[in-house]
């Protein structure tokens, strides 16, 4: 198979993986699941084939300083919860605010394109969990 045939095959795959799921997958669980399709992948073609794809606009990257970057094929601007214990990422059913770009560009004179939203806290499963003692430190009572 020919370098670009098999360069387009490995980020087919890994973008075909993130359409499929919106559980905003790090760099290495796509890695896993690529893996049982194209079994010699390894985990440097994976990051690379990431960058690109979020180059071409066909990605996000949901990143937060000292933790891993997740990764969202959804591309239209949405609004994320992200759980403090667990460290999952949940899309949320949540209209996005327009005006507040408006009231920015306002306030500030700036070209207001676009803004990113993410809330944080608890999800429902850790709220529920029963390993009290994460949630206890969670929460500040250790
Ligand atoms: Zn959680
Ligand atoms: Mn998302």
């Amino acid at each position: 198979m020919s370098t670009v045939h098999r360069n387009t095959k490995q980020k087919e795959a890994i973008l075909r993986i993130l359409k499929g799921t919106t559980s905003h997958p790090t760099a290495d669980c796509i890695y896993e699941q690529v893996r049982r399709e194209i079994p010699n992948i390894s985990l440097g073609t994976v990051y690379r084939n990431l960058r690109l794809l979020k180059q071409e606009g066909n990605i996000l990257e949901l990143s937060l300083a000292g933790s891993f970057s997740r990764f969202d094929a959804n591309t239209k601007n949405h609004y994320h919860f992200r759980c403090e214990l667990c460290g999952r990422i949940f899309d949320l059913d949540e209209p996005v605010d327009k005006e507040i770009d408006k009231r920015v560009a306002r306030k500030t004179g700036f070209t207001v394109t676009q803004h990113r939203l993410e809330f944080r806290g608890l999800c429902i499963d850790c709220q529920r969990s029963d390993s009290p003692e994460s949630l206890k430190k969670y929460l500040g009572l250790t």
